[in-house]
């Protein structure tokens, strides 16, 4: 279900900010897992692979504070061409990332963030599995939960809010660097706080955040406000195919169209946010090919279709209104399978 802000609204808010997300997760599994990170020297992290702004924000957030716990901390996520989107580049922390390559083959301890199947580790897999504790920390609404301990609340905005009431409870300490983080969490999960998972709680802890003296200014600008010019080419070429269908509009992005202009794959994201703007469209796709010649898919839905069911039974996952899949098929055919999968969770609506 798409969280409502409106039912949550009047609820009273409370300052603590351990008990902002309405306690979704078990006392005793907060107190687990604070357990488990203090019998362990040395944490591994994970995020997922294509690291957005949350998966990797979250991941070095957690990484100071173990580093300030006197933990050795290693960070990664499973991508087989392992680079940092340069959206991202400006998080500090980046010291802590090492290559899936030389991440530890069976860690003591890991911990994964906003990695809501198992899939989504990649080359990071077979590590996880080898782990003797791994504690999944997510807000998917679909993790089920592969590790041993889950830090599971689907009501989070995004995984940062959970890492943040994890940094509390291990009494770490909110500093600038800690605050970039999970500010570039919450503030590309909620859309700009536009999305509505952006409670009264969110914009508390937005406040938190930017007390530290961070410059929203500056993180705005490189999350969505700059692109290498060969963007505007490939922008227009996607916008240029765009098709609208039942309430649904559509386009792709190949591996010609990026290479003609130097444009690596990370430099899409933004173009779903484009194409789903159309007001004749309740749903929005956007197909953009990888360096290894799949498709990822992009979805949204402006609120009557759970794409994310849709996309779940299609391999993916994601939430009601942003969700995604891998597909290895032709456009065509992916298109088909998307509007069959869209038909069987219920849209469009007969009548
Ligand atoms: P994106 O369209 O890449 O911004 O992703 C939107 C949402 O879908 C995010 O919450 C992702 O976690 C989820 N998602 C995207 N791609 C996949 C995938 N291949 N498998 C599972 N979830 C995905
Ligand atoms: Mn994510
Ligand atoms: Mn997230």
């Amino acid at each position: 279900m798409t969280p409502d802000v409106r039912d949550r609204a009047d609820r009273p808010f409370r300052a603590d900010p351990r008990t902002v997300t309405g306690g979704a997760i078990p006392e005793a599994a907060w107190d687990r897992a604070l357990r488990l990170i203090g019998q362990a020297d040395e944490i591994a992290l994970a995020c997922h692979v294509t690291p957005d702004g949350d998966a990797l924000g979250s991941m070095l957030a957690v990484g100071f504070v173990l580093r300030s716990m006197g933990k050795r901390v290693v960070a990664s996520f499973g991508d087989h061409h392992f680079v940092v989107p340069r959206l991202l580049r400006f998080l500090p922390g980046q010291d802590m990332l090492v290559p899936p390559q030389d991440y530890p083959a069976a860690p003591e301890l890991m911990i994964t963030f906003d990695v809501s199947t198992f899939e989504r580790l990649g080359l990071l897999r077979e590590n996880t599995a080898r782990a003797r504790e791994v504690i999944v920390i997510d807000h998917h609404p679909s993790n089920e939960g592969f590790g041993t301990l889950s830090l599971i609340d689907s009501t989070a905005a995004a995984t940062a809010v959970l890492a943040e009431q994890l940094m509390y409870r291990l009494g770490g300490r909110l500093d600038r660097d800690i605050a970039v983080c999970l500010y570039t969490g919450l503030v590309t999960d909620t859309g700009s706080f536009r999305h509505s998972s952006t409670t009264p709680a969110v914009h508390q802890m937005a406040a938190r955040l930017v007390a530290t003296g961070l410059r929203t200014d500056e993180i705005a600008r490189e999350l969505w406000d700059r692109s290498p010019f060969g963007y505007l080419q490939v922008l227009a070429a996607a916008l240029e195919r765009a098709a609208l269908e039942d309430g649904l509009v559509w386009t792709y992005v190949t591996r010609v169209d990026r290479a003609a202009h130097g444009l690596p794959y990370a430099e899409l994201e933004g173009i779903i946010d484009i194409v789903r703007r159309t007001d004749e469209a309740e749903v929005a796709v956007v197909l953009k090919e990888d360096d290894q010649g799949d498709w990822q898919v992009s979805t949204r839905s402006k609120g009557k279709a759970d794409v994310g069911a849709a996309c779940a039974a299609l391999g993916g996952g994601g939430h009601h209104n942003a969700a995604g899949y891998t597909s290895h098929e032709t456009v065509e055919a992916t298109m088909d399978a998307f509007r069959r999968e869209l038909g069987k969770v219920g849209w469009p609506r007969a009548g």
